[in-house]
């Protein structure tokens, strides 16, 4: 990435932090989304490519949000937390076009070996995993259940049936949708630190509510 574009960068960014160094305003940013446009219709902020993965980033300072920005710009602000979001959302996508690909071919399964603990939870805090059933605490146990299978050397013919109906029935229409929408996406957990608001712990807070709900439900 050519110098010039990364300078545009680091006077967009700026420009929209509270923050008046690069150092100190790079912290103040979350990636809330990412789409994705093979057309590569629209040029990032710095001016340089037109990404095929267009991520949108918002500052929890200022409430600016700024938009397309490709992962390369994004490596930029060398934050593991943003790294690990454009990471995340890369092979979301991967997962998402073996899932169609899997709609021609019904014989075939998922590859465990895409999934891991960061990804899965990555997706459980965005809210693509849902209640499908009558029981109200399903999206966290089949969140749960995935988690619990990436550690197996043997997986039952039941339960990869069960990995796949995951898959392909709620994180698959859950990726769809945000690859098509262009609404505002939903808030990221964070990445802790000493200046991560405590409100964005929300899927820990999730959990313990429904586990007390599901204690009171006794
Ligand atoms: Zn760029």
């Amino acid at each position: 990435m050519p110098g010039l574009y990364f300078d545009a960068l680091v006077r967009m960014v700026i420009e929209h932090s509270k923050a008046s160094t690069w150092r100190l305003a790079v912290r103040e940013w979350d990636v809330i989304g990412c789409e994705e446009d093979p057309a590569r219709r629209r040029r990032c902020i710095c001016g340089h490519e037109s990404p095929v993965l267009r991520f949108t980033i918002k500052n929890r300072v200022t409430d600016s949000v700024l938009s397309p920005v490709s992962a390369e710009c994004l490596q930029r602000f060398g934050r593991e937390g943003i790294s690990d979001d454009v990471d995340c959302w890369r092979r979301s996508f991967a997962l998402m076009h073996l899932v169609e690909r899997m709609e021609g071919a019904p014989a075939q399964s998922v590859d465990m070996r895409l999934l891991d603990a960061k990804l899965l939870r990555f997706l459980y805090d965005r809210g693509a995993f849902r209640p499908t059933g009558t029981d109200g605490f399903r999206s966290y146990n089949d969140y749960a259940f995935l988690v619990d299978m990436l550690g197996r050397s043997y997986i039952s013919s039941d339960e990869q049936a069960r990995v796949d109906a995951i898959v392909r029935d709620q994180i698959h229409p859950f990726l769809k949708a945000f690859a098509s929408a262009v609404a505002l996406r939903r808030e990221p957990a964070g990445e802790g630190g000493p200046n991560a608001p405590k409100a964005r712990t929300a899927p820990f807070r999730r959990i313990s509510r429904w586990s007390r709900a599901r204690n009171s439900v006794k």
